[in-house]
């Protein structure tokens, strides 16, 4: 199933939206213990932006029906959905059917603006309220499937079986074992008829919860703070809004993203999406936790996917899927940027990484003299040899450096240095590796990089005869290798450099916009 030539849903915005561009809303799910908490909750949930609350009944303890859903429903500053989740479906209700089903419908009475009904009890609660529903109220009949992503065909099905209780909302929450389930989810919300919420619980399912918005989903959840969220993979308010500038994504807004595995960590979504704000470029920038590279691009194939960063592991991969290479990306073997070309919908791969690094390196080193670089002539070591070693090495012999490529796998190593016409050595060789004083040493092994941060690839001691160290890892920005370098009396180079300069190349490919160089700059400083 792919998500090519598909219709996008189009927004039926209200004036006075304050620049939205959809209407899908922020629902923030409240759980806590008792009444008093869940009233803080709301007041902050109406802080922080969200459109609506979901009261969870079945977090409650000593939970006494009309008194608590008075309080709850009445007090409540913003619009409510209640749910009474009970075990059978994810939840935390195990009581009898009958007292839930009463509550569910005294919460009805008592003017919550939506029900969340079970479509396993949806006719027999349909039936209990024949000719009693409050027009306002709306019920939203639900499904959840915490063990995966049915077919298309499975989940139409689904779907049908829903509308046919009369539900005014569809909810159909599945479970991500892969990042393309997510298309599934929003095929169905393109097509249907009835206003859907469509989620895909997971990381590899966060990507439904924010994309929503672009194809028509009735709402996304929210999580008042970070790791308290009723269901895995939910994003918090704050990040919605604030990092993924979701009230203006719309059905056109272009989609990118950094492809990795892990990607958590990324700082990525941070920089390009705040850098898209501050020029009004109307595009969106994900983490994207991809397993197959080429099930991702085969899935995400309608012109709207059009950017990406690539990372560990996936850059030689990235390469493979490319319909046209340049010729660095190509020598190094690895891409770390990806572009959709408009007009004809080929995937173009590049390696902007060596850019960024070889110029922090030789700014440190005093500038270029001339069309000489400071690297010219000066023995490089580089340690690993994957998409980074390989930019760094390749960007090193292009400079004049004597390039010397240590890695694990040593078979890589001496293949790189047979590249760039260098010399391979072991990691134990490079302990005791100095054949002259002020070499100039790059780490691109993710040793060291959170949350290993005490791991280091090179001792100490045998940082004293180098007079440079560069570090690829950002995260930390000071790694143990860069402490121990800058007490050993070496220069330290940040892996952040690296980095924001093929930020600034990668943002000017995406948009063809020129980069918000300081604005990049402080964003990735605010987020280290
Ligand atoms: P990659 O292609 O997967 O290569 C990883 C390299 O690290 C390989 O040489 C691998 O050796 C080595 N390695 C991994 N674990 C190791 C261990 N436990 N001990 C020794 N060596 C180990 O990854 P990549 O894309 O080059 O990225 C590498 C690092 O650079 C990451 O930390 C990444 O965040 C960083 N990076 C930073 C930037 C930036 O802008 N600052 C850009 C790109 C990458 P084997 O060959 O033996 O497996």
């Amino acid at each position: 199933m792919t998500l090519s030539g598909i219709p996008l849903a189009t927004s039926d915005l209200q004036v006075g939206d304050g620049g939205r561009k959809n209407s899908t809303m922020i629902c923030a799910p409240l759980m806590a213990d008792s009444v008093d908490q869940m009233l803080i909750q709301m007041r902050k949930a109406k802080e922080l932006g969200a459109d609506l609350v979901e009261v969870r009944i079945d977090s409650l303890k000593n939970f006494s029906s009309q008194r608590d859903l008075e309080i709850l429903v009445k007090q409540c500053p913003l619009p409510t959905l209640v749910t009474y989740r009970p075990t059978w479906e994810g939840g935390q209700y195990d009581g009898d059917e009958t007292s839930r089903q009463t509550a569910l419908r005294l919460a009805m009475e008592l003017g919550a603006d939506y029900i969340d009904v079970e479509l396993k009890v949806a006719d027999e609660f349909y039936n209990s309220i024949k000719g009693k529903k409050p027009e306002k109220v709306k019920i939203i009949v639900s499904s959840h499937n915490y063990q995966n992503t049915p077919s298309i065909e499975e989940i139409g099905n689904l779907v049908a079986r829903i509308q046919a209780t009369g539900a005014d909302i569809v909810k159909i929450a599945t479970t991500a074992l892969d990042i393309t389930d997510s298309a599934r989810i929003f095929q169905v919300l393109v097509h249907s008829q009835v206003p859907t919420i469509g989620i895909v619980m997971g990381e590899r399912g966060l990507i439904s919860r924010i994309l929503c918005a672009k194809f028509g989903g009735f709402l996304t959840f929210g999580s008042l703070d970070e790791g308290v969220v009723s269901a895995p993979g939910q994003p918090t308010i704050k990040d919605l809004l604030e990092l993924y500038n979701f009230r203006q994504i719309g059905a056109d807004t272009k989609v990118h993203g950094v492809i990795g595995k892990p990607i958590g960590h990324s700082k990525s979504p941070h920089l390009y999406n705040a850098a898209f704000k501050s020029v009004k470029f109307n595009g969106i920038y994900l983490p994207l936790l991809v397993d197959s590279v080429a099930n991702f691009l085969n899935t995400y194939s309608s012109p709207d996917f059009v950017g990406y960063s690539y990372t560990i592991p996936h850059k030689a991969d990235g390469l493979k899927c490319c319909d046209e290479i340049d010729p660095i990306a190509k020598e190094i073997g690895a891409i770390s940027c990806m572009i959709r070309r408009p007009n004809d919908g080929k995937l173009m791969g590049y390696n902007v990484d060596y850019l960024g690094a070889i110029g922090a390196i030789e700014e440190a080193l005093g500038g270029s003299q001339g069309s000489v670089s400071p690297l010219s002539g000066k023995l490089f070591v580089v340690i690993g040899a994957g998409g980074a070693g390989k930019a760094l090495a390749y960007g090193g012999m292009e400079k004049g450096a004597r390039v010397v490529v240590a890695n694990r796998t040593y078979e890589k190593a001496k293949e790189l240095a047979n590249k760039v016409g260098g010399e391979a050595i072991t990691l134990a060789e490079l302990e005791d590796f100095h054949p002259e004083e002020g070499m100039i040493l790059a780490n691109t092994t993710s040793v060291g990089m959170k949350p290993k941060t005490d791991l280091t690839p090179l001792s100490k001691k045998a940082l004293s005869y180098y007079s440079l160290v560069f570090d690829a890892i950002y995260t930390p920005k000071w790694t143990r290798l860069l402490q121990e370098a800058q007490e050993s009396g070496a220069k330290v180079v940040f892996g952040t450099e690296m980095f924001i300069n093929q930020a600034f190349v990668q943002f000017e490919r995406f948009t063809g916009l020129p980069a918000p160089k300081a604005l990049i700059r402080e964003t990735l400083a605010k987020n280290t």
